[in-house]
């Protein structure tokens, strides 16, 4: 019944995966367990991960710090309405997470997943906005290249070519859309990249309630890497114009980019802040939209005088739990070092591919590494590719990219920057 073959049999004909057809699927592989960086197949074949399982699995799988936060808050309470309800593991991670994410942050909205984070966010600056008697300031300004989840408000503000969502451009609000900032994150920086930017808001802040984005790394969009300056010069510009800025920190949150958020490396804050994917360590779904003492009191005193969102998991005291844990973990670990020695390998190891005819440009920052290819990858193939070199690597679009827990160590980095240099030699 549960052999391999019916399992993934049943998976091919019934189970929807991430961006796949029901019609031509692509291979899945079935796992069996995961512990440390290595995914065991049904097969029992084992991969080194190089993916954190979509930027969340920063401690590695079956972590026992993790497993027993879990199991102890299971035998408490795994789950109340938030609603006239409080308990510890909530009122213990907003404490946390108010005091390690960059200054102001003070009131935090728990949610269910990044895409509702985002979703939050922008109805928290359009109550903003509406409460402050500006009402026509209900669009938001992005740049290029962003990906900021799949749910409609989301898709709105996602690249418009490159984040998957052109399809739907006619149900979509219509957002302002400024060039993706240029000036790379080691370049000098270079005031002519946030003109055009500049333009759209002297034109348009009226109608704009915020700017939202990625801070430094902009992830499923296209893994570009940009200066942090240019969100010195936006924080300054959206101060100037009265629109709020928005930092989608879901990908860079957690010390990937070598800091613990990517705000730190332009030294600014947000004014409303969305984390999730490393937030739960890659254990649970859970999200958070943080926002300034302003921002929520001026919503509280405007009309309804409420902020209108309310999921019925908000707050789940297991996924609470296992964050605070994970965090905790984090800050325990002298996790700035591993990611730095990661950061120094994957630029050491990767290099040698700058000089492949098929590689357009190698990327590196923190603990991610990136190839971006010339061609458009053939995703299936380099899939079974790279599990026959035991390694786990999901590349998409033109990219093949890694970004593995933190707890790698040097010999299994080896193996995913081997596995990725013959691939892109394919
Ligand atoms: C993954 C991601 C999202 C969406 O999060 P989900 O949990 O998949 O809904 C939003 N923004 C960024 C930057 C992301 O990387």
């Amino acid at each position: 019944m549960n052999s391999p073959e019916n399992m993934t049999g049943f998976d091919r004909d019934h189970i929807w995966h991430p961006y796949t057809s029901m019609k031509n699927p692509l291979p899945v592989y079935p796992v069996a367990s995961a512990s440390g960086v290595r995914i065991t197949l049904a097969d029992g074949r084992t991969l080194i991960d190089g993916m954190s399982s979509w930027w969340a699995a920063i401690h590695g799988y079956n972590h026992p710090v993790l497993n027993t936060a879990l199991t102890q808050q299971m035998e408490q309470v795994s789950h109340v309405m938030f609603g006239g309800l409080t308990h510890k593991p909530a009122v213990d991670l907003c404490r946390l997470l108010k005091e390690i994410t960059p200054p102001g942050l003070d009131t935090i909205f728990l949610c269910d997943s990044g895409s509702v984070s985002v979703e939050v966010a922008l109805k928290m600056a359009l109550q903003f906005q509406h409460a402050t008697g500006k009402p026509a300031k209900h669009r938001l300004l992005t740049i290029r290249g962003g990906y900021h989840g799949d749910t409609f408000h989301a898709m709105s503000v996602c690249d418009p070519v490159t984040g998957m969502h052109s399809l739907f451009a006619n149900s979509l609000p219509k957002q302002l859309f400024a060039p993706r900032p240029h000036c790379r994150f080691t370049d000098s920086w270079q005031q002519n990249d946030i003109v055009e930017t500049e333009t759209l808001l002297a034109r348009h802040h009226a109608t704009i309630a915020a700017v939202i984005l990625e801070p430094v790394v902009q992830g499923a969009g296209g893994m570009w890497f940009y200066h942090p300056r240019y969100l010195r010069e936006m924080r300054k510009l959206c101060d100037h114009y009265n629109v709020l800025l928005i930092f989608d920190e879901i990908a860079t949150g957690f010390g990937r980019t070598g800091k613990l958020f990517a705000a730190e490396h332009a030294a600014i804050a947000p004014d409303i802040l969305c984390l999730g994917k490393a937030l739960t360590g890659g254990y649970m779904t859970l999200a958070a939209t943080l926002a300034t003492d302003n921002v929520a009191e001026i919503i509280s005193t405007g009309d309804p005088g409420l902020f209108m969102h309310g999921p019925t998991y908000m707050g789940n005291p297991l996924a609470c739990a296992v964050a605070t844990a994970s965090i905790n973990l984090l800050l325990e670990t002298d996790w700035q070092k591993n990611v730095r020695k990661i950061e120094q390998q994957l630029q050491q190891q990767l290099a040698p591919a700058r000089d492949f005819p098929q590689v357009r440009e190698v990327r590196v920052l923190g603990a991610i590494g990136v190839l971006e290819m010339k061609k458009q990858i053939d995703m299936a193939a380099l899939q079974a590719f790279f599990v026959e070199h035991g390694v786990w690597v999901r590349p998409f679009g033109h990219l093949i990219y890694l970004m593995p827990p933190y707890i790698i160590n040097q010999d299994d980095l080896s193996s995913l920057t081997s596995a990725v240099l013959k691939a892109a030699r394919l």
